[in-house]
This record gives structure tokens, sequence and C-alpha cells, in this order.
């Protein structure tokens, strides 16, 4: 991210406020002072003190389709959120919806948010990727969760118990256990998809004697997270190997343990790999991904029953 290039009134309007050059650090810095000033010292963020500092007047749970929304009603803000959605999901979108109002050029020309989707960090949406960092950091306060991180270790045990402390999805604690750079890793999350540019096959004919290129849906990186000194770059759209344990976790479920080997620049990597399946109901049915956390060489996850029973037992 560093040095990246920042285009959105957004973006510009909080490197404008806060006189830094990179409108990620901009924004954290914004949820960082905003927690400072109410005294948040210990988890679980309660994110409604947190609104009301920013004129949220209430959050609403309702059946809606979108993730959440941000609604200004005088000088004040609604904020409406998915009842379906699990209670880390949630209050992630809240966090997201609550960043919307840290942006000064939101501020100064507030409107009706309607997201239809939060944590996705896409990079090429600036004003949504950024009010994602702001959820992060408002729910999962860096210098609060790095403090609870260090002593635990990278496992999918910790997951689970910062999931649980931060009132977080397993997926928003992962992804910020990383983020702590406290080792060498990554987490991925992987689906079963096709790769985009084979999407605009799949509504034409097959010829005769082209079935072996019709398009066959793989274990593929919905998104991923490197901590500073992991050494690879695991990209979007990569596949899984279709023998390998990430493979054997989405099929089975549960958690896995072992070594992955991936082809990152056109060479096979082997990765120690810890992983658990996440079952969720998404638009069209149940959904199942896999979460995976990667070590760079020298450290192996740890994975143990206590691991498998915790992740089992947890809905998010
Ligand atoms: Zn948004």
């Amino acid at each position: 991210m560093r040095g990246r290039q920042w285009y959105s009134a957004a973006a510009r309007s909080l490197m404008h406020t806060t006189g830094l050059n990179d409108a990620r650090e901009a924004m954290g810095q914004q949820a960082e002072a905003l927690l400072d000033e109410i005294g948040i010292d210990r988890p679980p963020v309660d994110l409604r003190i947190v609104g009301s500092f920013q004129r949220v007047r209430d959050i609403q749970m309702l059946a809606i389709s979108d993730a959440g929304r941000l609604i200004p009603d005088g000088n004040d803000f609604i904020i409406q959120v998915n009842a379906g959605h699990s209670r880390g999901k949630q209050n992630f979108t809240v966090g997201h919806e609550i960043g919307h109002t840290l942006i000064p050029s939101y501020r100064t020309r507030p409107r009706i948010v309607e997201d239809i989707t939060t944590g996705a960090y896409d990079q090429g949406r600036e004003e949504e990727y950024l009010c994602d960092v702001a959820a992060s950091e408002l729910l999962m306060p860096m210098r609060l969760f790095r403090a609870r991180a260090a002593p635990t270790g990278l496992s999918l045990d910790s997951v689970v118990e910062l999931a649980r402390l931060f009132h977080a999805s397993r997926e928003a604690a992962a992804i910020r256990l990383v983020q702590t750079n406290l080792w060498p890793s990554a987490v991925a999350i992987w689906r079963w998809a096709y790769k985009p540019t084979q999407q605009h096959i799949l509504g034409q004919p097959t010829l005769p004697g082209m079935e072996w290129a019709v398009p066959q849906k793989e274990l593929r990186v919905r998104y991923a997270v490197h901590s500073s000194g992991f050494g690879y770059y695991l990209h979007r759209h990569l596949a899984a190997q279709t023998d390998g344990c990430l493979s054997r976790c989405f099929t089975e479920g549960g958690v896995v343990a072992g070594v992955e080997q991936l082809e990152l620049r056109k060479r096979l990597v082997s990765l120690h790999v810890v992983a658990g399946a996440v079952d969720f109901y998404g638009e069209d049915g149940p959904v199942r991904e896999v979460l995976s956390l990667f070590l760079s060489e020298g450290l192996v996850p740890s994975a143990n029953q206590r691991g498998f029973d915790l992740w089992a037992n947890v809905e998010d």
C-alpha cells in the first residue's frame, strides 16, 4: 500500500485533514483519535458509544438485503444493519458506516449510503476500502488487539479467542492477527469459483472437440492479506492444489493443518498452513469458504484437538 496514489475526494480529504500522504494511514489515525477521545481501553468496543460521538442517533437491525446503510437525519445519522448477519459481521458493518462519517468530504455533503457488502477490502473502491480500514480499527483497535494477540500466537485457536473477545467475525479477527505483523504470515479466504476470465465463456455453446476448454470451478483466493516479511504474495483468484489440505478442508469441513503447495510466480512453493471451513448463508443459499493461515519457512502453525472443537462450535 505504501506509495500508492489515491484519487477519490474521500481519500484526498482525509489526507488533507491529517497532513498524511497515505489515505489508509489517515483513516487509521482518524479512527484511533476517535477511540482515544472516548477513552476506549479494553475490548469489546461498544460501537453504540463510538457512533454517538459521530452523531449516530440510532443503530437499527432490519431485514434488509444490504449489509448496512448510513442515513443522514437532520444533523444526525441512523445506521441500519442486516438483521440476518452474524453479530461479528454486523459489528464490522456498524464500524464501516461510522467510518463514512469520519471522512471530511462525506461530512460536508452527507448522503444516504447503501452498502451491499462490507469487509470486502476492495482497494479499487477507495471510499469503501477506507471504511473497511476504519471498521477494523474501531472494532479491533490495533493497540489493544496486538497486546492480546502477542501471547496467544498465530493459530486458529487465537482467531476464535480474539473474535470472541472483540465481538468480531473469525475472518475479521484473522485479518487483524496478520496485520499485527507479529509473525511473517498471511491469511487467505478461499471460495469455490471460476477465474473471472472464464466467466464470459460460460454462456457460450461448446463446440465439438472443445469440451476440454469448458472452465471448471476451483478453490480460489477471494481475498488475502500479508504481514510485512511474509515474503510471498497470494494473489486473488490463485487456485489451491486439487488434492491438497485446503481442498480437503473445503470438501470435508472442519479444520486441517499441513503443507500446501502453491504455484506462485510459476514456481511451486510449499507453505505451512492451518485452515478451517466457514459455513454461512449467502444470497443463493449455503456457502462454504475456507479460512487459512500461512506461515513462512521455519514456523509451523499449531493445530490441536482443542482448536478443532473450538472452531467447530463457533457461529459467525
Ligand atoms: Zn460503505
